[in-house]
């Protein structure tokens, strides 16, 4: 099942700030201009197929799935 809701969370570590997450969830991900690097909004609650898009899609390699929710 891929509609099911996941958390997805960012590794600050490894955020390069290339803002890729928020165009595709701007609900979800918030890019931080100061900081240079995207932030979870809240729960970070997203279905499990859009989750993996924006997991395949960011550069580095920052997001991932945490949990089931
Ligand atoms: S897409 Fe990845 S590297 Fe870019 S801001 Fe989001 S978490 Fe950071």
């Amino acid at each position: 099942m891929t509609d099911d809701l996941v958390k997805v969370k960012i590794d600050e570590e490894v955020c390069l700030g290339v803002g890729q997450c928020e165009l595709l969830e701007p609900e979800v991900f918030e890019f931080d201009d100061g900081e240079g690097m995207s932030y979870v909004i809240g729960e970070g609650c997203l279905p499990r197929a859009r989750a993996k898009i924006a997991v395949d899609r960011c550069p580095s390699s920052a997001i991932s799935i945490r949990e089931t929710a």
